[in-house]
């Protein structure tokens, strides 16, 4: 039987990147190779993301991109997988007679069966369960990351069905892992030589809440900072009202616990966050952002908001705007509102036109890139702890890398001008200079000789 070559680009989030991994991972050798090169490869699948409409746009470009390898490369079958298809099978299929094969996002344990079975078909494919799998720490993963870092989906799906989000009806009910699963992941990854552990789900202050009794994240938590050469354990997508004593505890108290934490808070005026149909007021936003600063006084606060929601007046983004300006966060997202066909909001009144939007999206962006600028100008003459990532695009000369305050794909980068360490080191910085995102800086003791 001969061998064939796979090449997959995965689009959106670190949960669909997980699942990427988990299809190239189920990928037999003695048939299958990996492949980065496109032309090359006999199979083309395209992980895509559905969330809002600039991803779906992304997607639909990056799936004609690569159908031209039909024509002009080596590509047999084109798959297409993930949030896209799952939201929009019967579109996709007709509109992209090209498209050899639709998976939907819980689909990816079955990609080789699927591929074997398509293999010289001519008819096009639809091939979309229910999004309810879950995978554990037995399943065949082949990790996409750089070999110091992972990230670990902990559970999948939500619950909390904001009024604006699709992802319920695209990753289905909350289902979360067990705790014994996600040590055994987290353990077997630190024997391949990870250091960082970034932990996933669409909420994970939900994680357990499926599972009743005592699995929840406050309990995981500390049987993974047992785990020896773990280093750092950052938490991401945190929902705001779930945040227990307990957890910004642990955050404070636990050194490999990263003093970080993205929060996603969507907004601060009550009426938005009501038809937003979220759980946290502002006084409860600003009481939780209170705590958890006189709590963890380093701690790195990302979080996202959404600009132009249906019915928000200029006087409602000011609020949001002047809440940001008031330098709360070191990160900030901001995200265009994005009318998604069958949410609550998108039949709500008063949609905000485009470029109200817009303009609003680089207001708020403009006014944290001011914030930032000010707390990274705070580090300089502070001693960071900086995971070495390799040399930087710019020239060979630098070595560049992440503090423990940048979380990977996301955040900026720190570029190192002085000192040498290995990739996947995490050595002791000094900060010499720093601009909105990044960080310049010395190995600690680089120039004393
Ligand atoms: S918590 Fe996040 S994933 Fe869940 S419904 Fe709200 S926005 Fe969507």
């Amino acid at each position: 039987m001969s061998t064939l070559a796979v090449s997959l680009i995965s689009l959106g989030c670190p949960k669909n990147l997980v699942d990427a991994e988990i299809m190239l991972g189920h990928l037999p050798p003695e048939r299958y190779t990996i492949t980065t090169d496109e032309a090359a490869a006999d199979i083309i699948v395209v992980n895509t993301c559905a969330f809002i409409e600039d991803a779906r746009e992304e997607s639909v470009d990056t799936i004609l991109e690569v159908a031209d390898y039909k024509k002009t490369g080596n590509c047999k079958m084109l798959i297409v997988c993930g949030c896209m298809p799952q939201r929009y099978q019967e579109e996709l299929s007709k509109e992209l007679p090209e498209v050899d094969l639709l998976m939907g996002t819980g689909d990816a344990p079955r990609l080789v069966e699927l591929i074997e079975e398509q293999l010289g078909r001519p008819e096009q494919r639809t091939e979309i369960g229910t999004p309810d799998y879950l995978y554990d720490h037995n399943t065949p993963r082949a990790l996409a990351s750089p070999f110091y870092t992972s990230y670990i989906k902990i559970a999948d799906g939500c619950d909390n069905n904001c009024s604006y989000c699709v992802i319920p009806s695209l990753r289905g009910t909350l289902r979360s892992r067990t705790m014994q699963s996600v040590v055994a992941e987290a353990q077997s990854l630190v024997e391949k030589g990870v250091k960082e552990i970034n932990l996933i789900a669409q909420d994970i202050t939900a994680y357990g809440a499926d599972l009743g009794g005592a699995t929840n994240i406050e309990a995981l938590l500390p049987q993974l900072v047992k785990i020896e050469g773990l280093e750092w354990i950052r938490l991401l997508y945190a929902y705001p009202e779930g945040i227990s004593d307990r957890l910004i505890e642990l955050i404070a108290t636990e050194e490999k616990i990263c003093n970080y934490l993205d929060v996603p808070l969507q907004h601060i005026d009550n009426d938005i966050l009501q038809q937003m149909n979220r759980r946290l007021d502002e006084k409860g936003t600003r009481a939780l952002v209170k705590k958890l600063r006189e709590r963890i006084p380093d701690l790195t606060l990302r979080t996202s908001f959404i600009v132009g929601f249906p019915g928000e007046s200029a006087a409602q983004f000011e609020k949001l705007l002047k809440f940001v300006s008031e330098g709360h966060f070191e990160r900030v997202g901001a995200f265009r509102y994005s009318r998604e066909e069958g949410t609550p909001a998108a039949t709500m009144k008063r949609q905000v036109p485009d470029r109200s939007k817009n303009a609003r999206q680089r207001r708020l962006m403009k006014a944290q890139a001011r914030v930032s600028f000010r707390k990274n100008r705070g580090l300089v003459g502070q001693v960071e702890s900086v995971l070495v990532e390799g040399y930087s695009e710019e020239t060979e000369l630098l070595l560049k890398g992440r503090s423990v305050r940048q979380a990977p794909d996301v955040d900026g980068q720190v570029y190192i001008t002085a000192g040498q360490a290995d990739v996947g080191d995490i050595v002791p910085l000094v900060i010499t200079d720093s601009s909105e995102y990044d960080l310049i800086g010395e190995i600690q003791g680089a120039l004393d000789d």
